[in-house]
């Protein structure tokens, strides 16, 4: 009997449920008073404030099924999507926290029971990863769980120490891994990072937090797609709904399939984020978004047959109302804004397509790079973008002089006068729908500063 992906959220709040976490609905995608951070990009983004002040935390644990996006800053998997079987811009994250209630040993051992007893996954395909001074932890695994001493491994802190971002809450974490017994370079899966909260980092640097604090974070498509047999998050019953759709109506068999799966990850990420109030624009998150549904865009423009519209009511079925409301209410207006977003970028792909050969086979340069006053000039003076641009130069096998079209664009924005802060910026709530298309520029280069300029 295999689990489905509601199974195993149910499952996973109730567990912990009964063991005295109070069941807390995932927050937005958008954090809220946060401004370090583009997109919540995991479960404990909405608890960080506890992290740093359990006290008054208003409960002492809590288990969450978080939407994350991971298209920006510090996690940013945008680029792996469509070439790993287990990175998505979008994802859930089913996580237990802790805000002062118990130890490493309960932690470590709810993680382990979840996996071997509520999953039943077999114990001899689990191994762990700790930080290399974290003893207490290798002992915990060895002499407390059983593990074999083979079975847990001392990495550095490039491997096992977590950090939301640049700044806040964070620490040593223990990492369980399942063994798919290949020799390949993805033998070894991730599926759950527990991390202990034990540091702040902030710009006086590394400060010790008074108590620790839990948070533990394990993908939803990755452990179901150990459940389900495919050890493939694509094949999984949070993807084939869509990729059978996408396949059915592709009129150019010919397309790499990549490009399905790019497809059925970007609808997912641009309807969670719009549905969450992200529209698509120049800067910041809105650019993120933009990039995200042009990218799906041009997938579904090569796969022919289909665009990133169609899928929508799929992600609507797929996620059901009582999980995500705000999906449900928004619909009419992301479909709209889809579309428009997916239009546009055709109309300007057709214009732009043209520009741009043009002058590639009147070009020459030898490293096959557009420099940056000529990439600049095709946005200043016929609005091409500059990942529009991008685009149609990878299509010949050129690229285009990224940092040096920054810095002009940084020099015209100081020319300009409008000023825009991330609070700012605009969201659903606040503009009409069909203002989502209008300007942009293709400004590249994320800050996740508090003041970001317009550049329009
Ligand atoms: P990886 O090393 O595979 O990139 P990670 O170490 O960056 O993962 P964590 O920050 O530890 O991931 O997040 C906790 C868990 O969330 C991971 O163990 C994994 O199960 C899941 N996860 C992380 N990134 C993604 C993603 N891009 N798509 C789907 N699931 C993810
Ligand atoms: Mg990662
Ligand atoms: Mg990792
Ligand atoms: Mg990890």
């Amino acid at each position: 009997r295999t689990l489905t992906a509601g199974q195993v959220r149910s499952k996973f709040v109730d567990y912990f449920a009964t063991r005295g976490h109070r069941h807390v609905p995932s927050s937005s995608l958008i954090p809220s008073n946060d401004k370090s951070i583009l997109f919540t990009n995991a479960g404990m983004v909405q608890f960080k404030q506890h992290f740093l002040n359990p006290t008054a935390a208003p409960c002492k644990a809590a288990v969450s099924v978080q939407k994350c996006v991971r298209a920006g800053g510090k996690h940013n998997d945008l680029d792996n999507v469509g070439y790993t079987p287990r990175h998505h811009t979008f994802f859930e994250m089913l996580g237990n926290f802790s805000f002062g209630s118990y130890d490493k040993t309960q932690a470590i051992r709810y993680a382990w029971e979840f996996l071997t007893e509520e999953l039943q996954l077999p114990k001899e395909r689990l191994k762990a990863t700790v930080l290399e001074s974290d003893r207490q932890s290798l002992d915990i695994w060895t002499n407390v769980i059983g593990l074999p001493r083979s079975s847990v491994a001392q990495l550095t802190e490039r491997d096992n120490w977590w950090s939301m971002g640049e700044f806040g809450p964070c620490g040593p974490c223990t990492e369980v891994f399942w063994d798919n017994h290949s020799m390949d370079p993805e033998r070894w899966l991730e599926i759950w990072n527990v991390v202990f909260m034990q540091h702040n980092k902030t710009l006086d640097g590394l400060s010790d937090l008074d108590t620790l604090c839990i948070d533990t974070g394990m993908g939803l498509e990755r452990v179901l797609s150990v459940l389900q047999g495919s050890l493939d998050n694509y094949q999984t019953d949070l993807f084939v709904p869509l990729l059978d759709k996408i396949r059915s109506a592709a009129t150019n068999r010919a397309a790499d399939p990549a490009l399905h799966r790019i497809m059925a990850d970007h609808v997912k990420s641009s309807v969670f984020l719009m549905s969450d109030g992200v529209i698509p624009g120049p800067v910041n998150r809105g650019y993120v978004l933009r990039k995200i549904v042009r990218r799906g865009a041009r997938a579904a423009a090569t796969v022919g047959g289909i665009h990133m519209t169609d899928l929508v009511p799929t992600v609507l079925d797929m996620y059901p109302r009582d999980l995500y409301p705000e999906l449900h209410e928004r619909r009419v207006q992301v479909t709209e804004m889809l579309r428009s977003e997916e239009e546009f970028l055709h109309s300007i792909l057709t214009r732009a397509r043209h520009q741009v050969t043009v002058y590639l086979k009147n070009a020459t340069s030898e490293s096959r790079v557009i420099p940056a006053d000529r990439a600049f000039d095709m946005y200043a003076s016929h609005g091409f973008p500059l990942d529009v641009v991008e685009m149609i130069a990878e299509e010949h096998g050129w690229t285009v002089d990224v940092d040096g079209v920054q810095v002009l664009l940084e020099e015209h924005r100081h020319v300009s006068a409008g000023k825009l802060t991330a609070d700012d910026e605009p969201t659903t709530k606040s503009v009409a729908v069909t203002n989502a298309a209008n300007k942009f520029v293709g400004y590249d280069r994320l800050t996740v500063d508090t003041t970001v300029r317009a550049v329009d």
